[in-house]
């Protein structure tokens, strides 16, 4: 085998290469031949100048790439005001759905309401409020439940909503009872916004995925 054989395995060795050899038969040949084993110590010497040299100075850009970075990443002010907004209209729900419950309870427990009223009907209206309150509480605790509850609450207050206008008109109901109603239109209208922003946060990325579709094609 020439000894330019031998030296290619010599280099790979150096550098922790397969030597394309036995190792033996490159030892044995080193040990025969003086040229091999001479090129083989200066290229060993040299190796180990190169790697002991010290590394060139580097500019230190550490300042530079954090100050060409972004403050914050993009979309992130818009997820925060989002999330600030989402648990503010949590927080506004579950006041309103406390505050539902509290006028309901003692109607349905002691049958004790505002007006004159049968007791049953009385308990009836008391327990109708109280799962209005309960619907309101379960949207501030779990949002993705807004569209289910709207059905019901978006039709008890359209419903009720023109009667009590009629009732108090034609003086059927006191205002303090009506105005009570309000809290109603409140947490509607909280449910409904609750219901509105989850449906265009889960068109969101679908949108986006549509648009990068059509680029692609186009
Ligand atoms: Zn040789």
């Amino acid at each position: 085998m020439p000894c330019h054989v031998f030296r290619e395995a010599i280099s790979a060795r150096l550098d922790g290469e397969p030597l394309g050899m036995p190792a033996r038969e490159l030892d044995d040949h080193l040990g025969s031949c003086a040229a091999c084993a001479t090129w083989s110590d200066q290229a060993e010497r040299t190796t180990r100048r190169a790697r002991l040299a010290p590394a060139p100075p580097v500019p230190d850009l550490t300042g530079a790439v954090l100050a060409a970075l972004p403050r914050e990443l993009p979309g992130a002010a818009a997820a925060a005001r989002r999330r600030l907004v989402d648990t503010g209209l949590r927080l506004a729900l579950l006041a309103v759905g406390v505050a539902q419950a509290g006028i309901a309870w003692p109607v349905l427990v002691t049958g004790a309401g505002a007006m004159s009223a049968p007791t049953h009907m009385t308990h009836e209206t008391g327990a109708w409020n109280l799962a209005v309150a309960a619907a309101f509480l379960a949207v501030a605790a779990a949002p993705r439940l807004a569209a289910g509850a709207l059905p019901f609450l978006l039709s008890f207050t359209a419903l009720l909503v023109p009667v009590t206008l009629a009732d108090l008109g034609a003086g059927h109901v006191h205002a303090d009872r009506a105005l009570a109603h309000l809290l109603l239109v409140a947490g509607v209208v909280l449910v409904s916004t609750g219901a509105f922003r989850n449906r265009s946060r889960r068109r969101g990325p679908r949108v986006l995925l549509s648009r990068m579709r059509q680029q692609v094609v186009a």
